[in-house]
């Protein structure tokens, strides 16, 4: 966000996609905001739906619809023959996990555990096509966690912190 409102960049015209209406409006407001009401850079805001919303032959990208709030979605990245999924934030009942991405196998997933017990992992993740685990967005006690990387052994699961790689 901050680069968008660089002058160092006002050439770039940035194509940004949004999951609901009035984003733009706000973007801009922020970016007369950061920038002392010059003109709004040039910026390309599209509203997505549920589906493929990025393809470029090397990249796709999915998203999926989840009930967290308004135009909240988890997103499904493929390249390279591999599979990742990012949950985003979900519902307490995790009645929107994506069964069916992670049933047609998964080489990663990024899930959060904000808004229910990571221990839900274990039913959700149990003797499923899926390589590797991190859980982001946490605020569960640990002891939670290392119950549910047990339950599942051996997946591979770990806490997300900053600064974290993997090799996928
Ligand atoms: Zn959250």
């Amino acid at each position: 966000m901050t680069d968008l409102a660089n002058w160092n960049y006002k050439t770039l015209n940035p194509k940004i996609l949004v999951p609901i209406d009035g984003v733009k409006e706000i973007l801009y407001q922020w970016m007369s905001m950061m920038t002392g009401n010059r003109e709004p850079r040039p910026m390309t805001i599209e509203k997505y739906e549920a589906g493929v919303i990025y393809d470029d032959g090397t990249m796709k990208v999915t998203a999926i619809a989840t009930k967290h709030c308004g135009g909240s979605h988890a997103f499904l990245l493929e390249a390279e023959g591999k599979r990742v999924l990012y949950t985003g934030d979900m519902t307490r009942t995790v009645e929107d996990f994506p069964h069916s991405v992670v049933e047609e196998g998964l080489d990663f997933l990024i899930g959060e555990s904000a808004h229910f017990s990571t221990m839900k992992y274990v039913e959700l993740l149990k003797d499923k096509p899926v390589k590797q685990v991190v859980i982001t967005h946490h605020f569960a006690p640990n002891n939670q966690f290392l119950d549910a990387k047990k339950a599942l052994d051996p997946l591979p699961m770990a806490l997300a912190f900053d600064g974290m790689e993997f090799e996928i």
